[in-house]
């Protein structure tokens, strides 16, 4: 894949721009002591808590506030209903402090927007929650320089190809950059435009695909690897 006669770059948000994943897996390991004395040998709380995150997101849809009730719902099964107020109520807290997270931008986040907003329309593409997401982006201290921001409730091949038809944007001309295979880049491919992988070191079960021979993406070490190819490719 080149990354020649690109127009359009757009990021997505969660462990692209800023770290994310990592505040649910502290969560989840706080949940775990919590629920520690409630749960039997063998028992993966992990597993038990995606059960009902994934049969959830078809309600609840992405984000913390789902999530939160997901490790209700997962405490109140495991420990028989027998889990007390002031437990549920330090999981609603641990639910607060995620959404109140100081946001770390990632490295050469901000000197990748800053160089490639001077030569391509950029935008942001992100899935979860709408106030959730759109805090993050205000606390972020980028939110000016994205001219577009997409706060969608799932990245599917549909999804791509309605936000690129209502800016008209021509899918060949289309860059995606995130950290989700299955969000990111395959949906992205699928629609005719282009994509960059930057994996990050955690990925949600949910957004795991198997290992792709698909050769149509590319895969830089770094953001700032990823500007430089971006920016030899316009050269
Ligand atoms: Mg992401």
């Amino acid at each position: 894949m080149k990354l020649d006669g690109l127009t359009h770059i757009a990021f997505d948000a969660d462990d692209t721009l800023w770290g994310h994943e990592h505040i649910f897996v502290d969560a989840k390991a706080r949940c775990l002591e919590l629920l520690e004395p409630f749960m039997t040998p063998g028992m993966d709380l992990e597993q038990e808590l995606y059960r009902f995150e994934r049969e959830n997101l078809k309600i609840f849809g992405y984000g913390v506030k789902g999530f939160v009730l997901s490790m209700i719902e997962t405490a109140l099964e495991i420990s028989h209903q027998q889990i007390s107020g002031a437990d549920i109520q330090r999981i609603i807290d641990l639910g607060k402090e995620m959404l109140l997270h100081p946001i770390d931008l990632l490295p050469y986040v901000r000197e990748a927007v800053m160089t490639l907003e001077d030569h391509f329309s950029i935008m942001v593409i992100t899935k979860g929650d709408l106030f959730d997401q759109e805090n993050k982006l205000a606390r972020s201290g980028l939110a000016d320089r994205f001219p577009v921001v997409e706060i969608v409730s799932e990245k599917n091949e549909a999804t791509y190809r309605d936000i690129l038809q209502r800016h008209a944007i021509d899918p060949a001309k289309f860059l995606m950059i995130g950290n989700s295979l299955r969000s990111d880049v395959l949906p992205v491919l699928a629609a005719g435009g282009r994509a960059l992988h930057l994996p990050h070191e955690y990925t949600w079960h949910h957004e795991r695909v198997e290992e792709t021979e698909h050769t149509g993406y590319l895969q830089p070490d770094s953001m700032e690897e990823a500007v430089k190819m971006i920016m030899e490719a316009r050269s």
